[in-house]
């Protein structure tokens, strides 16, 4: 079997070579027996026996020949919606910030995460390879990467989903709409009513956000984001380049709100 280098992180030590033999009963099907080499079905892209194309469901006979393909880079989604697994709190905040719909709840189980991803079509996002080999789990996707910036980079160069920086709450997944300063005024401390104009109110919690402090912090996330997708958008081709092009969001970075209250 000659799994893709891409792949081969998930393979024990020791078999992460070129080619790896690997004893079949007969019985399993192709899709459990790389499964149990420890390579999520949700990573797979193709799998390849003697030459022609085979489907999870073949049963692998001695003296197969077998290549396991990557899932294709991007990889195109019905929409871009995800859900988070408990520990990718901080990656579920910088989705949100660049506008992308990001469920997350601190205390899910792992039977809610596959009911939620399944009821809301979510493709869940996680580092728990047990969670991707679930029957039931429609889709997802394992998350490269140890920091919450280069998890970011991953998701981004994965699946390049359109983009709509400082539209959606970091707290609570709902989106901002514009809101005049009368209107949340009384809920302003008195050095931030002194301070900042431009004001974004949550249609879900009722936050208010305004240019913060840690503005920057933010938009150099967001930057950096965008930079890193238009990257990956050029790579892709035409047809799967969406709407919303780079100028767009350039306007969008322009006339955003970073910053909490
Ligand atoms: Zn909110």
């Amino acid at each position: 079997m000659t799994v893709a280098a891409e792949l081969r992180m998930f393979l024990r030590p020791g078999r992460r070579g070129d080619r790896i033999a690997v004893a079949c009963d007969g019985v399993s099907s192709l899709g459990h027996v790389v499964e149990s080499l420890g390579v999520p079905r949700t990573e797979v892209g193709g799998l390849t026996v003697n030459g022609h194309e085979e489907t999870p469901r073949y049963r692998p006979r001695g003296g197969d020949v077998v290549q396991v393909h990557a899932a294709p880079r991007p990889q195109p989604l019905a929409s871009a919606r995800f859900l988070l697994d408990v520990h990718l709190g901080a990656l579920a905040r910088r989705l949100r910030l660049l506008g992308l719909d990001a469920a997350y709840a601190n205390d899910a189980d792992d039977d809610d995460l596959v009911s939620q991803a399944n009821a809301e079509r979510r493709v869940l996002l996680t580092q728990d390879r047990g969670l991707l080999c679930r029957r039931r789990l429609w889709a997802g996707a394992y998350v490269r990467g140890a920091r919450p910036d280069d998890q970011l980079r991953d998701v981004l160069d994965r699946f390049v989903p359109p983009l709509a920086p400082w539209t959606r709450c970091t707290v609570c997944n709902g989106q901002l709409q514009p809101v005049a300063k009368p209107l949340i005024d009384q809920l302003l401390e008195p050095g931030t009513r002194r301070t900042y104009q431009v004001f974004a109110r949550c249609q879900a919690c009722g936050r208010v956000y305004w240019q913060g402090a840690h503005a920057a912090r933010l938009k150099a996330i967001v930057d950096g984001a965008s930079a890193a997708r238009a990257a990956a958008s050029r790579a892709a081709s035409e047809a799967w380049l969406p709407g919303a092009g780079s100028t767009r969001e350039t306007a969008r970075l322009e006339t955003g709100w970073p910053g909490q209250g």
